[in-house]
């Protein structure tokens, strides 16, 4: 499940050996890589031994040996080969443009420095690497002109530093501080992609930004951010001190920024049971779940100073594995689908749900002829018995069919419905083109997007109970065995789509407007609730904990704002700063308690 990216310079991503192989044109076919990846993939039975169902999947691709599985590394490419072996063996068949199991597609991981990088200053050249790099966003271009000192480089309407907001910066060389000019962490007024958008949006012709003492060194092969419009370019040490003179002096400077986007290859995988009905096998309903997770952290963990594997076993090895239970389930004797069921499982979802995009811009099948798609997302962890569902209010069939099919279950689950067809999941680029949705879900938990999602804390036998609940949805809808095909009337508008993203508690800058990076240390409750948010927990040593709040605790007011749900919350916290006090005001048991916390920072 995604989550809105922080501001941080992202941490190193780990190119491999095999990015190298990745790029185009490069000498070596797939079947070669193929089998390089099967030479340097962990062999399945060596992690899986005797361990079947679902939990077999999990306990693979959740290995560190995996890495993490984050798109366009070696992990994510043995995952995808693992996946792929596993619908062949149970006899689907590839639906990948060559008949493969593969749904291909490049995507820029980062950038490498060209050729011909040069920065002089007031006639001084100043050493690459040491004194200065281009930003991995930067643009490739060179440029001649005049410096000008921009001071923070963010403009801030009607408060007493607001220098930037005078300053005729058209085709000139912008100087500015990198740093927060308030010295807080992770905020808007502190990120040089965010500055370098607002230079270029004012003419600037390129930026310099300076970076404090001890400032990470930007590393242009990690970002992941998309390009500016002009030469974005970091300075540091001594060199810093030197450019903040020279432009206040207004002197002059040359410089040439030569970056180019590193494309790698990434994969969704694909495999297709064939519909038996003469007619209905035309129709298709697509089953999927993203088997991508954030490799060793950086952009995305809510422990981005920890460089370890986050093994993603609940987010997303769960819904993967799910995925190719739903496979095995309906390869049943007995349970072949009229109409076609095809099996999706999306990389560069962690990204910003790259893989399903690609998929609805580029289908496999007709979009057109896809009458509904289930996503599974986090499915490891069920707690409760409670099962959320997010899209029940995307087609007129999907409440009564949902309670229907629990109703049948063993043991029924209690379901969570949340109509809404957006959210932070694949689901999202499915309901964007027109088509129903549902999205099973086990809810967060304090985990979520950290090294510790291991697959020991699985909920075996939930995630069994998940799968076989998601195949009888996918059965209904397909017309399986004695099953009529179910007709869906798909109910437009349920659900915004800026709902995306996963609403987090440290002010996450998805919201508009700068916000102070104040954190809390609350886990947010997804399941819907009349009014405020529930919290399933708070992290250790928190603000939150120290303030005395605790798991089932509903919070419906913060700093006198009352709070109706996750993005009310996210909205208030983000207009506090670290340090802050606040009065929470939390339902416990029926009561209402107010509670004094100290915000941290992020
Ligand atoms: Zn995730």
């Amino acid at each position: 499940m995604m989550m809105s990216t922080n501001w941080r310079f992202p941490r190193a991503a780990r190119p491999l050996v095999f990015t190298a192989l990745l790029v185009p044109g490069s000498v070596l076919g797939s079947s070669q890589l193929q089998a390089q990846a099967q030479e340097s993939c962990p062999r399945p039975g060596t992690l899986i031994q005797d361990l079947v169902g679902p939990f077999a999947h999990v306990r693979y691709l959740a290995d560190d040996a995996l890495e993490g599985r984050e798109t366009g590394t070696r992990g994510e490419r043995c995952a995808g080969e693992y996946i792929a072996g596993v619908f062949q063996d149970l006899g689907l068949t590839g639906a990948g443009p060559d008949g493969s199991f593969f749904h291909s597609f490049q995507v820029q991981m980062g950038s490498v420095l060209g050729e011909g990088n040069n920065l002089t200053v007031e006639g001084e050249v100043l050493a690459l690497n040491s004194a200065w790099v281009p930003f991995g966003f930067s643009t490739a271009a060179a440029v001649d002109g005049s410096l000008v000192y921009g001071g923070p480089g963010v403009s801030r309407p009607g408060s007493e530093d607001d220098v930037y907001a005078h300053l005729d910066l058209n085709g000139k060389v912008v100087v500015v501080e990198g740093a927060d000019p308030h010295g807080a962490m992770n905020t808007m007024a502190g990120d040089p992609h965010f500055k370098a958008s607002v230079a270029a949006g004012r003419g600037a012709a390129a930026i310099l930004v300076l970076l404090s003492e001890g400032e990470d060194l930007p590393d242009p092969t990690a970002e992941q951010r998309p390009a500016v419009r002009i030469p974005a370019i970091a300075i540091f040490g001594a060199a810093a001190d030197k450019v903040r003179e020279a432009a206040k002096g207004e002197e002059t400077v040359s410089l040439t920024a030569a970056v180019e986007p590193r494309m790698v290859e990434a994969r969704n995988v694909a495999a297709l049971i064939p519909g038996e009905h003469p007619t209905l096998a035309r129709e298709v309903v697509i089953v999927g779940a993203h088997y991508d997770h954030l490799g060793f952290g950086g952009d995305g963990s809510l422990d981005p100073d920890a460089a370890e594997v986050h093994n993603g076993a609940d987010d997303n090895a769960s819904g993967t594995a799910a995925l190719m239970e739903v496979a095995r389930l309906l390869q049943q004797p007995g349970n072949r689908p009229a109409r076609s069921v095809l099996f999706l499982a999306f990389t560069g979802e962690e990204k910003g749900l790259w893989g399903s995009a690609h998929y609805v811009n580029e289908p496999l099948l007709p979009l057109e002829n896809t009458v509904a798609m289930l996503n599974m997302d986090m499915v490891g962890r069920l707690r409760e018995n409670t099962l959320t569902v997010y899209g029940t209010g995307t087609a007129e069939e999907w409440p009564d069919l949902l309670a229907d099919l629990n109703e049948n279950q063993q043991d029924p689950f209690v379901l969570a419905s949340i109509p809404d067809g957006f959210g932070p999941s694949d689901h999202s680029s499915f309901y964007g083109a027109s088509i129903p949705v549902l999205m099973l879900f086990t809810n967060t938990h304090s985990d979520y997007h950290r090294p510790d999602d291991d697959f020991e804390l699985i909920n075996r036998e939930g995630m069994e109970r998940v799968s076989a609940y998601a195949a009888e949805i996918i059965g209904a809808v397909a017309g399986s065995g004695e099953t009529e095909a179910l007709a869906m009337t798909l109910v437009e508008g349920a659900g915004s789509p800026h709902g995306g993203g996963m609403p987090t508690d440290s002010a996450a800058p998805s919201s508009p407007g700068p916000g102070y990076g104040a954190y809390m240390g609350t886990i947010p409750d997804m399941t819907p609730q009349e009014t405020g948010v529930r919290i399933t927990g708070v992290r250790e040593e928190s603000p939150a904990e120290k303030g005395g709040l605790k798991g089932g605790d509903v919070i419906v007011e913060f700093g006198g704002r009352e709070i109706t749900d996750l993005y009310a919350y996210t909205y208030a916290l983000r207009d506090h700063k670290p340090g802050d006090e606040v009065v929470v005001v939390v339902l416990r048991d029926g009561e209402r308690i107010s509670l004094s916390v100290v915000l941290g920072s992020r």
